[in-house]
């Protein structure tokens, strides 16, 4: 069976919680909120996951965002889904909601490092339809689109680029991480402006060039030997492998 009993409880779970009990919305939009739910699930049917990722992902913001009236627990998910499931959602549920932003999201990146490859996946297939509505609503608005967040755009731009190249170095053969990677070049550029006049490419002479150094990449934290582009007769540069921010330029000697 595809429409699996147990999947089917999810969506009707999910939509007790988000929609019947706070008809919640998406952040500082008029969606309702269980679109991104369902839309996780999708991801994680479409990158052939198992039957408790896929429901794990149904339910991934269960624990989350339930009313207090109507708390959903990680024991009553364990009861009515068993436990994997249930270690599933807890594993991307935001723990300490009293630490600040920066706080909490250093502890969640070390989180992430420890993940198993479900959760990596999971979590993934999270990243993926936040920004993939991220970069539609950018797409419309442009800047507008970050207001409604809690942090200012350079600085969640490169959470999540950092959330990105975590996620790949942990799984870098993920069937997800091609998209992921995709996602966070356009991010990337979002910030290309800010990030280049905080960050500035370095630039070499050619005899000066090692292609065997190790670069690291001031915005998402990824280290490794970049691949050397050469669009130009003038140089060549090296860019960030997971979000495509230019490290170096090299100069080739004038002939
Ligand atoms: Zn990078």
């Amino acid at each position: 069976m595809v429409y699996t009993q147990k999947i089917q409880n999810a969506i009707h779970f999910s939509i007790k919680t988000h929609e019947v009990y706070q008809k919640q919305k998406r952040k500082g939009k008029d969606i309702t909120y269980i679109t991104h739910p369902l839309t996780v699930g999708l991801i994680l049917s479409q990158a052939v996951a198992s039957e408790d990722v896929v429901v794990a992902g149904i339910l991934h913001d269960t624990i989350e965002d339930s009313v207090d009236e109507k708390k959903v627990t990680k024991e009553m998910l364990a009861k009515r889904f068993g436990l994997p499931v249930a270690e599933l959602v807890d594993s991307v549920t935001e723990k300490d909601k009293g630490l600040s932003w920066i706080e909490r999201k250093e502890f969640a990146l070390e989180e992430i490092k420890a993940f198993s490859h479900d959760s990596l996946l999971l979590k993934s297939a999270d990243v993926i339809s936040n920004n993939t509505e991220l970069l539609r609503d950018y797409k419309r608005e442009g800047d507008k689109t970050f207001e409604r967040f809690n942090a200012p755009k350079e600085e969640s731009i490169k959470h999540t680029l950092q959330v990105i190249r975590t996620i790949v170095e942990g799984w870098p053969d993920s069937p997800l991480a091609q998209e992921l990677t995709l996602i966070a070049s356009k991010l990337q550029e979002i910030g290309a402006l800010f990030f280049m006049m905080n960050n500035k490419a370095s630039i070499i002479e050619y005899c000066d060039y090692d292609d065997k150094k190790e670069l690291e990449c001031p915005i998402c934290g990824w280290h490794g030997r970049g691949e050397a582009n050469s669009d130009s007769d003038f140089c060549l540069d090296v860019s960030c492998s997971i979000c495509d921010k230019m490290l170096l330029v090299v100069n080739y000697p004038l002939a």
